[in-house]
């Protein structure tokens, strides 16, 4: 079998040029230099890649098919497909890198994981492999965002794992992350924190790129059996950055494939806390143990952060993101809450597939460039299905749309 982990970057600390690296207590890198030896170890062993290769195949249902979209493809006047991370089971991207953290937990005898979580679905996720695997689970959940995010809680209850509520501050994603660590601290030799996009310490911003490029290899196959070539244009949107990592890194020497990581403009860039346009607005900074473009208020500190796009609105971003700003080879977009939403709705009466708002933003950046006057072919990563976000958008956008908010 072909191993397709390796890439030439990071470094072996953990840098993509200035980026990344780990900023993280002595006591705790002892702890995390284990899981890099570990991880760098399994990813060459033959039963390790076989047992994760036949549960993205019978599991998760991989390949996720690329689709050609005619009729947006009609309207807008370039060719448009879509790979169908939608499709994998619990519905988005995220259980291709929870499965690869979980198999490398139970092969390092740990005994449980733990995640924060925002919305809940790294958390559903991460709960779904855990059972799977025959692992505990602990997930770290703003208290806000337990009472927002219900039907997600319900999940993670029902799969067994433990919803630990974040009581301080503004308990939403940041207090998670904070009561993880505690969390985490308090018993680092048992536990795995697995890191929920690419972002965190090395080596976890190399091993959950890693995992999800498997979007980005099939995606290479797919398209030249279908079209005999490679695609102009591949869009992906960028909270942390994992899905669009996933599906740009088997494209990077490719030079004539363009790359856009679309970011949130939520409700415009002109006004700090407004957005998570991390790298459109950011500066240079370290925050949960790793260095990268940041959104920092007055006083250095994470800056508050907001989009309609709850998987979207994280004020730090992984950092071969960032290396790949300054290097030039992606350009990186925004997009608000408005097309977001437009495209949303776009891609369900013209193709019948209710998309993730996080998705949207991608899609919304492919239409944008068709409109614009692109006429070379885009592959968008439609990262997640919507089922999650349908009752928060026809309450909130329903009737621009004709749908009675009274339904
Ligand atoms: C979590 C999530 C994202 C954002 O995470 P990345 O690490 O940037 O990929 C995007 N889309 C969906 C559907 C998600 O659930």
């Amino acid at each position: 079998m072909k191993n397709t982990f390796h890439h030439p970057l990071p470094d072996k600390n953990g840098y993509f040029g200035p980026y990344g690296g780990s900023f993280i207590p002595d006591e705790l890198q002892k702890i995390i230099d284990e899981i890099t030896e570990a991880y760098l170890r399994i990813r060459e062993d033959p039963e390790f890649l076989t047992e994760l290769a036949e549960l993205y195949q019978h599991y998760v249902g991989r390949p996720s098919p690329i689709f050609h979209a005619r009729n947006l493809s009609t309207k807008y006047g370039t060719d448009i497909y879509l790979k169908r991370e939608d499709l994998n089971h619990t519905g988005a991207h995220k259980i291709n890198h929870c499965l690869g953290e979980a198999l490398l937990a139970k092969k390092m005898s740990k005994k449980k994981l733990i995640a924060e979580t925002g919305a809940g679905q790294h958390g559903v996720a991460l709960a779904t492999a855990a059972a799977l695997v025959g692992l505990e689970c602990d997930i770290y959940m703003g208290e806000v965002d337990i009472v927002k995010e219900h039907p997600n809680v319900v999940r993670m209850h029902i799969l067994g794992a433990k919803v630990i509520p974040a009581t301080h501050g503004r308990k939403t994603l940041k207090e998670a992350v904070d009561a993880a660590f505690g969390g985490y601290l308090e018993d680092p030799v048992t536990q795995l924190y697995a890191i929920g996009s690419v972002v965190g310490p090395h080596p976890f911003p190399m091993m959950v790129r890693d995992f999800q490029s498997i979007v980005g290899n099939e995606a290479k196959e797919q398209f030249a059996e279908m079209t005999g070539g490679l695609p102009n244009n591949l869009v992906a949107c960028v909270g942390g950055g994992s899905n669009a990592i996933g599906l740009f890194s088997a494209f990077l020497e490719d030079e004539s494939v363009k790359m856009y990581g679309v970011e949130p403009s939520g409700h415009g860039l002109e006004k700090d806390g407004e957005h998570a346009a991390t790298l459109s607005k950011g500066e240079p900074g370290v925050m949960h143990g790793f260095k990268s473009y940041m959104l920092k208020d007055a006083e250095g500190e994470p800056q508050e952060v907001y989009s309609v796009a709850s998987g979207l609105d994280y004020p730090s971003v992984g950092p071969q993101h960032s290396y790949l700003k300054d290097s030039g080879r992606v350009t990186y977009e925004s997009v608000d809450d408005r097309e977001a939403i437009d495209a949303f709705f776009e891609l369900s009466r013209l193709e019948g597939i209710i998309p993730a708002v996080e998705s949207a933003h991608a899609l919304a950046q492919a239409l944008r460039m068709a409109n614009n006057g692109e006429k070379g072919s885009i592959l968008v990563n439609l990262s997640g299905r919507g089922d999650k976000d349908i009752d928060f958008v026809v309450d909130n956008y329903g009737k621009d749309y004709g749908i009675d908010s009274e339904l």
